[in-house]
C-alpha cells in the first residue's frame, strides 16, 4: 500500500490540483505545529484545528487530495474520514469533556462551505450555554482559549 507522505504523493497533489490559496492543500504541506494547526495525520486524511473556531477544540478532518465531493474520493479515504473523526472525538473527550458534538460537511457554497472545493468534515464540541460566551460580530468570535494552547492540548490527548 502506498504511503501517504511519499514524495510521489506530494508531487501528485502539487501537480494535479490547485493548492494555491486552498488551505486544505497548503497547511498539510507545511511542518506540523501551532502554525499549520495540523494535529493528526492519517494515511489519506488529516485533522486540523479551525483557525476561526466556533468553540474551543473545533477541528476539521480533510483528505490530502483536493476533491470537492465525497463521491470523488476513494472508499478507503471516506472510511478514514470517519475513523479519524472518531479519534478526534476521543481526544476531545479526554481533554475537554464537552457535553456533545456537531459533525457536519457543507457541500457546495450554497450550503455554507467556506472552502467549497476541498471537502472537509467539521467537528464542533458543544457545551450547554456555549453560545453565551461567544459574541458573534461578523466573523469575530470571542474564545476562552488561545489556539496554540488548544493545539498542544489536543496533540497530547490524541491516541497515536
Ligand atoms: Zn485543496
Amino acid at each position: 500500500m502506498e504511503h501517504l507522505w511519499s514524495p510521489w504523493r506530494m508531487s501528485y497533489i502539487q501537480n494535479t490540483t490547485k493548492p494555491e490559496g486552498c488551505i486544505f492543500c497548503v497547511e498539510p504541506s507545511r511542518q506540523d505545529g501551532p502554525e499549520n494547526l495540523v494535529v493528526y495525520r492519517g494515511q489519506w486524511v488529516y485533522a486540523i484545528l479551525n483557525r476561526y473556531p466556533y468553540t474551543s477544540g473545533h477541528l476539521m478532518v480533510a483528505p490530502y487530495e483536493h476533491q470537492a465531493s465525497l463521491e470523488a474520493l476513494e472508499a478507503t479515504t471516506r472510511a478514514e474520514i470517519l475513523e479519524v473523526a472518531t479519534q478526534a472525538i476521543a481526544a476531545l473527550q479526554a481533554e475537554y469533556k464537552p457535553q456533545g458534538y456537531n459533525l457536519g460537511i457543507n457541500i457546495g457554497e450554497m450550503a455554507g462551505a467556506g472552502v467549497a472545493n476541498h471537502i472537509h468534515l467539521h467537528i464542533v464540541p458543544r457545551w450547554g450555554g456555549d453560545t453565551n460566551f461567544m459574541s458573534t460580530v461578523g466573523s469575530t468570535r470571542v474564545l476562552p482559549e488561545a489556539l496554540e494552547v488548544t493545539y498542544w492540548r489536543i496533540h497530547k490527548a490524541w491516541k497515536r
